[in-house]
């Protein structure tokens, strides 16, 4: 039995380890693309970094060198910044009506067309009624462009009233939302072509006045190094809670988007992917983490790699239960797999029509707590134990219960269930040998 894992496990680790030195030669070459995509020097100083203390020592997948393993972690690390814990990302977050969405970024970025496409969107998709703002009292063609767009796309906008302040606008735009019965109102502020003082009190002056649900910063996804200042400023002065990337659609490889996500901290909300209104959509880690990477071909020959090694492990897994092999250690593997997929109760949630599974598998106790006891058990067995859980006696079981922190009647319930799983397994080997499994091991 140990032979058969050691075995695929040798497999698995053919390659060893990535040595730091593997590591480091990948990341350089990771480091230029960073930078070519026009990521900040800093944050792609930094990216590099947690990926070296990751990287060093993980196993390289059969069929795949060291250097294309580096760059599959690199991506799966890229991908996760990007995302960071936003389960959102697409959804404004408003509250009670009308609620005011607050529009901030530099004079070009985008804040005007980008008010109007979320205000199409949002009455479109979510049935909202809409009421569009403009703040920009420096330039009276601006007040004019919203109302176009308006017009353009059957949103209403608050007539203009020429000489207001921009907090005096902000505060009639909530008495008109409120009278109007509006769901959302959105602000469109005045930008600079840089940022200045005079801009970051305006802005503020309006966020006390407003107390906006939503501030986006809109961000043109072409700038390189200067969108960290940008956003900088705009976080600490004036507290953003999310980011709009314009521009998409241009040749940038968008390496704003992780200067962006790591200086703020801030989910990417939307991405802008033309001048026309309908477009923009929600932010998509995978497909701006390949583009920044710009090495797409690697990530999926790995993928593809890994995916054939557990193809070949969950066949030689299968054959070992249909010979009535089910130890421990399946056990735990089984436990693990369930985790991951535990991992993604949240998301399921989230997602129409899921949260009916997402709700059994919470009835099923199959949370995460519950799996983290029942492997912690299996981890205080010896590996003699594990291999053959029946010689589990009085004495072992009080062993393993206390080693795991837990009481016998734990162990006995894990054990109980160990028994069930491997006579199922046993059943479907049967079933396999009378052929019905067969078509499906290929
Ligand atoms: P504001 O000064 O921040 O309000 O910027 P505007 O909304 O007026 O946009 C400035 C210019 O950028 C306009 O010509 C827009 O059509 C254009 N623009 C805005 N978003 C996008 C985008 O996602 N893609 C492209 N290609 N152009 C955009
Ligand atoms: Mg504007």
């Amino acid at each position: 039995l140990s032979d058969r894992l050691s075995g695929v496990l040798e497999k698995l680790t053919r390659q060893g380890a990535l040595t730091e030195e593997d590591v480091a030669t990948a990341l350089r070459e990771v480091r230029v693309a960073l930078l070519e995509a026009d990521v900040s020097l800093p944050v792609a100083r930094d990216f590099v970094k947690s990926v070296q203390d990751k990287a060093t020592g993980q196993a390289v997948t059969k069929s795949v060198s060291p250097g294309q393993q580096v760059i599959k972690i690199v991506h799966d690390a890229l991908v996760q910044t990007l995302a960071g814990d936003d389960v959102n990302a697409g959804e404004l977050k408003v509250g009670s009506p009308p609620a005011p969405v607050l529009m901030v970024g530099l004079q070009g970025s985008g804040k005007t067309t980008t008010t109007a496409k979320l205000a199409k969107r949002m009455s479109e998709r979510n049935k909202k009624r809409v009421l569009m703002a403009s703040l920009d009292t420096r330039r009276p063609a601006a007040m004019e462009q919203l109302a176009v767009l308006g017009m353009q796309i059957g949103v209403d906008t608050l007539p203009i009233v020429p000489g207001q302040t921009p907090v005096q606008i902000a505060k009639r735009a909530k008495q008109q939302a409120t009278l109007g019965g509006y769901d959302i109102y959105m602000l469109d502020t005045a930008g600079r072509l840089s940022i200045d003082d005079e801009l970051m009190d305006e802005v503020a002056a309006v966020r006390d006045e407003a107390k906006p649900h939503e501030t986006l910063l809109v961000v043109d996804g072409l700038t390189g190094q200067d969108a960290v200042n940008t956003a900088e400023n705009f976080n600490s002065r004036v507290g953003i809670s999310g980011v709009v990337l314009t521009r998409m659609d241009g040749d940038g490889r968008g390496g704003a988007a992780l200067s962006m996500r790591a200086v703020t901290g801030k989910p990417i909300k939307f991405v802008g992917l033309g001048e026309k209104m309908d477009a923009i959509e929600e932010f998509h880690p995978e497909r701006i983490a390949g583009r920044i990477l710009g090495m797409g071909d690697i990530v999926s020959l790995v993928e593809k790699a890994q995916e054939q090694i557990e193809a070949e492990q969950a066949e030689r897994m299968m054959k070992r239960f249909q010979k009535g092999q089910f130890n421990m250690n399946d056990l735990k593997q089984q436990l693990e797999q369930m985790q991951k997929m535990g991992g993604m109760q949240g998301v399921m949630g989230m997602m129409p029509g899921m949260g009916k599974l997402s709700k059994q598998m919470d009835e099923a106790g199959l949370d995460d707590k519950v799996l983290k006891r029942q492997m912690a058990l299996i981890d205080s067995m010896t590996k003699q134990e594990r291999r053959n859980p029946a010689i589990l006696q009085a004495s072992r079981k009080k062993r393993i219960a206390k080693g795991a922190g837990m009481e016998v009647s734990d162990l006995n319930k894990l054990i109980k269930m160990h028994r069930q799983m491997a006579d199922m397994m046993k059943k479907m080997g049967k079933m396999g040998k009378k052929g019905l499994m067969r078509g499906g091991l290929g």
